[in-house]
């Protein structure tokens, strides 16, 4: 019997096995299997058994041993698989990895005895502190009611946006929408940006469907995650919520998957095979006739365009929960020297110190944003101009003190700073920029009665830390929390009645062509924590440029006039939703090789476009902005055309191309990419 092998390398072949003819029950499609490929011992997965093969049977080698008792996936998965290989360009062994990591399959035999009680057992939830007894459904507003009735009529297969404002009440939609699910026995998938991120989440699902619910997420142990993954395979446990991986969760007889912030970038996995798990979600749901809702109160343009173009099912919840208004907004322009609170902090407005002091005295709570973490954002010698970069990547270091250190964002150095300059040796060194901590510090400063905590990458480092300071922020021990967009991230901060936004424009200036709608989706999600509870919120936007279109719009809710200018402008520069891009990344230590292998690649690709006499527009190489990263040298190419069909052509192309050449350059394919740098 030949065994047609996947294995788990970046190798876009499959391999021919040879097994025992007589009847092997372990051996079947799915199977886990181990084999000899070269020179080494590897695990593979049993894609089928072809009826003949091109190898002759003396050279074929046999399977070694079946790993697991059971298949690890089945028909119907491996559908899923072969098309996201397909349409990702990558090979279906390293696909098939990702979606069924080991510790589903590899786990010691102590690890399976303890495994197996806590399958069975009642309580055996593991993840999060669940009561027993179902809490009970609120009344649903009108609004959520209609949209509850209007998902639940779309056909299966079929995708929907849930564009709810902030405080719209979404997840309660949501829910309905599960209960009903169960109620017809159907399984449901809830995916979430960053698991640690959403504990509230987390905790009302669990508490509404007790015993249901299966949490897939990093912070879990081997075994939790194992005892997570056979629960939910085993139908224990019917409703999945989890990150990314979650998407393919073993749910059977899947009703519904939900995106909840569909628009995130954490959806989209950056190593590796580089999928969005929202796109799969909308794939998965499709192939398996179940509904895929993608709920966001900023959707991405690419959702949108699909809402508008009635590919998608469009349902609104306009209006805010328990009769609250939307916040006011203000607009400080910061040019104006006259508005700063003192000349020396550029960064904060009279006015906002004001406003601050006026609901301390009030008992409310603030909430400020920034996105920029550290004390300042870098280092500066003002005898010879020199910066301290990091000696790995093309960036400058970060400056933080406490603990002192320059840190990189990038590949995670940490230097100490410097006493005098490396270049001059002189001692005038200058940080440049604020971040977080130098806010922080200068809040204590600036009201020393208030209670100020912190919210970023550098402070809140596990889930552990994030929920003591969301209970303290709930218990109004904080005055002013400052952060980053970790406070934007869908907490309900019902205290929070001011939020100012510092540096509004600061996102407005990458090179993206993303960067209006990321900065529009961020000052909205921002804006969105003020005033969610009895009292009506305020916003306060400083800015270098208050009257920019993206700003206004964010600040005045006016979302669709957004998107559909947007829309436009995204049409006349050819960027998508209107054509489908794909970045060729090509990376190694050495600066030369890199830049002559991607010279020749996107030689080769033009004259392929020529050839084929497609429409297909290459742009490149050219070396990535951000240059250098962990020591390898990047270059890249982008490639726009109108549909996935026309942009696979090409880089299956110049993979096998890459192939055959052998070149130490590593190459990389990222179809609709998220990251451009
Ligand atoms: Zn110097
Ligand atoms: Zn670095």
């Amino acid at each position: 019997m030949i065994v047609d092998v996947a294995v788990p390398y970046r190798i876009h072949s499959t391999f021919h096995y040879l097994a025992e003819e007589e009847p092997n029950p372990g051996l079947q499609l799915g199977s886990l299997i181990e084999i000899e490929l070269g020179k080494r011992t590897t695990h593979g997965f049993v894609l089928g058994f072809p009826k003949e093969t091109s190898i002759k049977s003396d050279k074929l080698k046999p399977v070694l041993k079946v790993l697991a008792e059971e298949p690890v996936f089945n028909e119907s998965d491996l559908r899923f698989f072969r098309w996201i290989a397909d349409y990702y360009c990558h090979p279906i062994g390293e696909v098939i990895e990702a979606a069924i990591p080991r510790h589903c399959w590899k786990i010691s035999n102590r690890g399976r005895a303890k495994a197996s009680r806590l399958i069975e057992a009642a309580d055996s939830q593991t993840a999060v502190g669940i009561p027993t007894t179902a809490v009970t459904a609120p009344e649903l507003t009108e609004e959520q009611r209609n949209a509850v009735a209007k998902i639940l009529e779309v056909a299966p297969g079929c995708t929907i946006l849930l564009h709810g404002v902030t405080g719209s009440g979404k997840t309660e939609v949501y829910m309905a929408v599960v209960a009903e699910c169960l109620r017809k026995n159907q399984g449901a998938l809830i995916l979430v940006p960053e698991i640690s991120l959403t504990p509230q989440l987390l905790g009302r699902f669990s508490a509404r469907f007790p015993r249901q619910v299966a949490v897939l997420h990093s912070d879990l142990t081997a075994t939790e995650r194992f005892v997570q993954w056979q629960r939910v395979k085993r139908g224990v446990a019917r409703v999945v919520i989890g990150a990314r991986s979650a998407i393919f969760a073993p749910v059977t007889n899947l009703g519904i998957v939900i995106v909840d912030e569909e628009q995130e970038s954490s959806f989209k996995q950056e190593e590796s095979v580089h999928y969005n798990a929202r796109d799969l979600a909308v794939v998965r749901a499709q192939m398996e006739k179940a509904v895929a809702i993608l709920g966001s109160a900023t959707p991405s343009l690419e959702s949108y365009a699909n809402a508008k173009s009635s590919r998608y099912s469009y349902v609104t919840l306009k209006k805010r929960i328990h009769g609250r208004g939307m916040p006011s907004v203000t607009f400080v322009d910061m040019k104006e020297r006259d508005n700063l609170y003192s000349q020396k902090i550029p960064w904060l407005s009279r006015l906002l110190v004001n406003k601050i002091n006026e609901k301390i005295s009030e008992g409310l709570q603030t909430a400020l944003y920034l996105n920029r973490l550290g004390y300042a954002h870098f280092l500066f010698c003002s005898d010879c101009g020199h910066t301290w970069r990091c000696r790995d990547c093309d960036v400058a270091l970060t400056y933080y003190r406490s603990p002192l250190s320059l840190k990189c964002h990038y590949c995670g150095a940490i230097r100490k700073p410097p006493q005098d300059c490396e270049e001059c040796k002189g001692t005038s060194i200058e940080t440049i920029g604020f971040g977080t901590e130098q806010v922080e510090k200068m809040l204590v400063q600036l009201f020393p009665t208030a209670r100020i905590a912190r919210m970023d990458r550098s402070v809140v480092k596990n889930r552990r830390a994030l929920e003591s300071l969301l209970n303290r922020i709930a218990d109004k021990e904080i005055d002013i929390l400052i952060g980053t967009q970790m406070i934007a991230k869908g907490h309900d901060f019902p205290g929070i009645s001011l939020v100012g936004i510092l540096m509004a424009d600061a996102s407005l200036n990458l090179p993206d062509f993303r960067s209006n709608e990321r900065t529009f989706q961020i000052i909205t999600q921002v804006s969105g924590r003020a005033g969610r509870a009895e009292h009506k919120g305020e916003v306060i936007i400083q800015s270098l440029n208050p009257a920019h279109p993206v700003l206004r719009a964010a600040a005045e809710m006016k979302a669709e006039q957004f998107y559909d200018s947007e829309l436009q402008a995204r049409s006349a520069f050819c960027f998508p939703p209107h054509t489908r891009v794909a970045v060729i990344r090509f990376q190694h230590r050495d600066a030369k090789k890199v830049e002559a292998f991607a010279y020749d690649a996107a030689d080769f690709i033009r004259k392929a476009i020529v050839r084929a006499n497609l429409r297909c527009d290459i742009q490149g190489p050219a070396e990535a902005l951000l240059a250098r990263v962990k020591k390898m040298y990047r270059w890249q190419c982008l490639l726009k055309a109108q549909s996935p069909k026309v942009l696979r052509y090409f880089l299956t192309l110049v993979i096998h191309r890459a192939q055959q050449l052998k070149s130490p350059v590593q190459m990389s394919v990222d179809v609709d990419p998220l990251n451009l740098l």
